[in-house]
């Protein structure tokens, strides 16, 4: 099963992608994360998105066809993934199922789109902390890690990303406004849409989370 999140920065993606992912075994794609680490190691692909990503702009569609082709085609995703910040733009979706077809992986099956408002996300997003290492999300006042600045997962360092900073994050919530928002329309006529309250606890947004990823795996 191909499951896709949506939704803007700061509802919570990363997190209950992960969640999903442990649960159903299926593993996370995370194509934020995926260029973070591009950039921490320093190669053509980082240095090429570095500055794009710390503007809070969108890397070019042909970029990331590339980078997520590459990764979809590694042999752990042939049963399926969990797609967390991909597709992004209209241009995407409508190469996501080519591509999926290209390298017999079906098509998408699950759109996950966690609806949040969007003075909730800013003061989300500010007290957020990641873990580069693993990719965990902590926040300072909602989900603290057990050590102050420490991973609860891997024990890697926790930083904030650059792109979480207040005027980066009201540029990205507008880049999704225009770019990515039309994509709930999309996956909305294709039958494959659950729209889910994204505000509450982790635990009470995975309930909703796995009620809808329970079901469409049922049928
Ligand atoms: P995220 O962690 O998903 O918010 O992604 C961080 C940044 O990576 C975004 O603000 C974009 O600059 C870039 N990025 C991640 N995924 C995509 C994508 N599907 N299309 C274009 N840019 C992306």
């Amino acid at each position: 099963m191909i499951v896709v999140f949506l939704g803007p920065p700061g509802a919570g993606k990363g997190t209950q992608a992960l969640r999903v992912s442990e649960k159903y075994g299926l593993p996370m794609v995370s194509t934020g994360d995926m260029l973070r680490e591009a950039v921490a190691a320093g190669s053509a692909l980082g240095a090429k998105v570095k500055s794009i990503m710390e503007s809070g702009d969108l890397v070019d569609d042909e970029t990331m066809a590339a980078v997520v082709e590459d990764r979809l085609g590694q042999p752990d995703c042939s049963d399926g993934v969990v797609l967390d910040g991909y597709p992004r733009t209209a241009p995407q979706a409508q190469t996501l199922d080519p591509l999926l077809a290209r390298i017999d992986m079906g098509s998408v099956g699950l759109v996950i789109m966690l609806d949040v408002p969007e003075g909730e996300v800013v003061r989300r997003i500010s007290g957020r902390r990641s873990c580069p290492g693993c990719g965990s999300n902590f926040h300072l006042t909602f989900q603290p890690p057990t050590t102050e600045g420490v991973c609860d997962q891997c024990g890697g360092d926790l930083i904030q990303r650059a792109d979480d900073k207040e005027d980066v994050v009201r540029e990205r919530l507008s880049v999704y406004r225009r770019m990515t928002e039309p994509l709930v329309d999309y996956y909305r006529q294709r039958g494959v849409l659950a729209e889910i309250e994204g505000s509450g606890t982790v635990e009470e947004i995975f309930s909703r989370v796995d009620a809808v990823m329970a079901e469409a795996m049922s049928s």
